[in-house]
C-alpha cells in the first residue's frame, strides 16, 4: 500500500515539474510554475522520507538526521535567498546548480565506496552502475567546480585567465576523464581502482575550473546555461542509481531544458558548441576599440524629453545597468508618461542582456510591462529603422557594433541589436567605462548617439518630470 501511495505522489510530483516549467515560459504564470513545481518538490521529499521502503522492505530509520540536515538546508537557502540583492541573483544561480552537481559527486561517491567496501559483487557492480556512477562524478564534479569559478567571475573575484594551448590541455583533460573511467571500469578488482577513482575525481574538478576560466566575459552565458543542464543531467545520474523515478524525471527536465536554452544561447551568441566545451572563445581576443578615444557628444534631459514626447516610436534598450539601479519602475512611468502623449513605445530585449538568461523580461515584469510590448532582438532589428528614438538604459555589450566590425573584439559575431538603424539614439549610464566584456563600444562615438550620463533611476525620474513639465 505505501509503495503504491509512494508511486502515486512521485507520479503527480513529475507531473507538477513538467506543468511548473511550462508556467515559467510565460511571465504571467512563472511565479505560480514555481510554486506548483515546489509543492510537488515538498511531496516527493516527505513521500520518500516516511513511504521509501529498501529492498529488504524497511522504512527509513534514521529520521533524525534527515531532518537536521532538511532544517540546515531549508535555513540557510531561506536566508540567502531573502538576503539576495536582485543583481546578485545570478551568481546565486550558479551557485545552486554547483550544489546540485557536488550532491550528484556525493551519491557517485558513496555507492562507488559502498560497492568496493562490498568487493564489487556481480551483479551489483555491473557496467551499467559503474558507467552511471562514474557520469555522475565526471558530470557532478565539472558542475561544481565550473559553477563555483562562473560565481567567481559573475560577482567580479576571478578574472579570465587563458594561455596558449588551454583548448588542446581542455581537451587532454576530457579524454583523460573519459579514459580513466574505461580503465577503471574494465578491471574493478585491480589493486588501483580506489586511487584511480580519485584521480578521476580529481582531473573531472580540474577540467570544470580550466573549461570555465578561459571564457571570455561576454560568452558567459552560454557557459552558464551549460552547466545548468550539466546539473540536471548528474541529477538524473542519482535518480538511475537509486531507482528513483522522480529523482532521474526531475534530473532529465532540468537536463534538457538547460540543454534548450544552451542551444539558444549558442545562437544568440553565435557560437559553436563544441568551442564551449573546450572552452576555446572569448577571453583572450583583444579589441582594437579598446583604444577609442573619439568625441561624444552629450544631451540634456530637458532635450530627451522634449525629442522622446515629439517622437512617433520609441524604442527602450534595457541591460545590466537598469537591474543594478533597480529602475525597472521608473522605467515603466515614463513609459506609460509618453504613452499618455500618443508616442508609441517598446523594448528591445537582446537574450544575454542583464547577468542570466531571461533577466530583463523578469525585471520588467516585475514593474508589470505589458510581455506584448518586448521585443525580441530579431523583432526589434526589424523595427529599428521605423523608430525616432532607441533610449538604451545600463546597457553595453548588447548594442556594441564591434561585435560586427572588428574581427579582433572578443564579442565579435555576436548578434547586437542595430540600434543605430534608428534615427536618434540616447544612451543612458553612468561613466565611458565599458561593460561586462570589458571593451569600449564605439556607438557611443557615433554621430547619431548622445550620451545621458547618470544612473538609470535617477536619470529616468528627472526625465518623466521634465516630460511632465512640458
Ligand atoms: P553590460 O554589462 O555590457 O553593460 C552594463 C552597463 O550598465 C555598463 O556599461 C555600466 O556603465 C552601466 N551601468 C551600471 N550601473 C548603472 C546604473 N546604476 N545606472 C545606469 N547605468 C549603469 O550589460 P549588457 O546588458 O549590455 O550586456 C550583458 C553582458 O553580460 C554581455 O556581455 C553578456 O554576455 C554578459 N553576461 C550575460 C549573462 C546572461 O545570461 N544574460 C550571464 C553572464 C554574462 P557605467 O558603469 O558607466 O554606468
Amino acid at each position: 500500500m505505501g509503495l503504491s501511495i509512494l508511486t502515486l505522489i512521485y507520479i503527480i510530483a513529475a507531473v507538477t515539474f513538467i506543468m511548473g516549467l511550462k508556467m515559467m515560459s510565460n511571465p504571467a504564470s512563472a511565479r505560480n510554475g514555481n510554486i506548483v513545481a515546489g509543492c510537488g518538490m515538498v511531496a516527493a521529499i516527505f513521500g520518500t522520507i516516511f513511504l521509501y521502503r529498501n529492498p529488504d522492505g524497511n522504512l527509513l530509520n534514521n529520521h533524525l538526521w534527515i531532518f537536521i540536515g532538511l532544517a540546515v538546508g531549508a535555513v540557510i537557502g531561506i536566508m540567502a535567498a531573502k538576503k539576495i540583492k536582485m543583481t546578485a541573483m545570478p551568481e546565486m544561480v550558479s551557485l545552486f546548480n554547483g550544489l546540485g552537481g557536488a550532491s550528484a559527486t556525493l551519491i557517485s561517491v558513496i555507492e562507488f565506496n559502498h560497492l568496493a567496501d562490498q568487493g564489487f559483487p556481480d551483479p551489483l557492480s555491473s557496467g551499467s552502475t559503474m558507467a552511471i556512477i562514474f557520469a555522475g562524478i565526471i558530470l557532478g564534479n565539472i558542475t561544481f567546480s565550473g559553477s563555483v569559478v562562473a560565481w567567481g567571475k559573475l560577482s567580479g573575484k576571478v578574472k579570465d585567465f587563458a594561455f596558449k594551448g588551454q583548448h588542446i590541455i581542455n581537451l587532454i583533460l576530457l579524454a583523460a576523464c573519459l579514459g580513466l573511467a574505461i580503465f577503471i571500469g574494465s578491471d574493478l578488482h585491480s589493486s588501483s581502482t580506489t586511487i584511480l577513482f580519485y584521480t578521476l575525481f580529481a582531473l573531472s574538478l580540474l577540467y570544470g575550473i580550466f573549461f570555465v576560466l578561459p571564457i571570455g566575459g561576454a560568452d558567459m552565458p552560454v557557459v552558464i546555461s551549460l552547466l545548468n543542464s550539466l546539473s540536471g543531467l548528474s541529477a538524473a545520474c542519482g535518480g538511475f542509481l537509486y531507482n528513483n523515478k522522480v529523482v532521474f524525471t526531475g534530473g532529465i527536465l532540468v537536463g534538457a531544458a538547460g540543454t534548450i536554452l544552451t542551444v539558444l544561447m549558442c545562437k544568440a551568441m553565435n557560437r559553436s558548441l563544441l568551442n564551449v566545451l573546450i572552452g576555446s572563445f572569448g577571453g583572450g581576443a583583444s579589441s582594437s576599440a579598446d583604444s577609442e578615444d573619439g568625441q561624444y557628444k552629450e544631451i540634456s534631459l530637458n532635450d530627451a524629453a522634449v525629442i522622446m514626447s515629439y517622437a512617433n516610436k520609441v524604442l527602450i534598450v534595457p541591460g545590466y545597468g537598469l537591474a543594478v539601479a533597480q529602475a525597472q519602475h521608473a522605467c515603466h512611468e515614463l513609459e506609460k508618461l509618453l504613452e499618455a502623449k500618443g508616442v508609441q513605445v517598446k523594448y528591445a530585449i537582446h537574450p544575454v542582456a542583464g547577468r542570466m538568461p531571461g533577466h530583463m523580461n523578469v525585471l520588467l515584469a516585475e514593474a508589470d510591462v505589458g510581455y506584448e510590448k518586448l521585443l525580441e532582438m530579431e523583432q526589434a532589428n526589424d523595427e529599428f529603422s521605423t523608430t525616432d528614438v532607441v533610449l538604451i538604459l545600463g546597457a553595453n555589450d548588447v548594442v556594441n557594433p564591434a561585435a560586427k566590425l572588428d574581427a579582433g573584439s572578443p564579442i565579435y559575431g555576436m548578434p547586437i541589436l542595430d540600434v543605430e538603424l534608428a534615427k536618434n539614439v540616447i544612451v543612458n549610464k553612468r561613466t565611458m567605462k565599458p561593460g561586462y566584456a570589458g571593451i569600449q563600444n564605439s556607438l557611443f562615438f557615433r554621430p547619431k548617439t548622445s550620451m545621458l550620463f547618470g544612473d538609470a533611476k535617477k536619470t529616468l525620474q528627472s526625465l518623466a518630470e521634465e516630460i511632465k513639465a512640458l
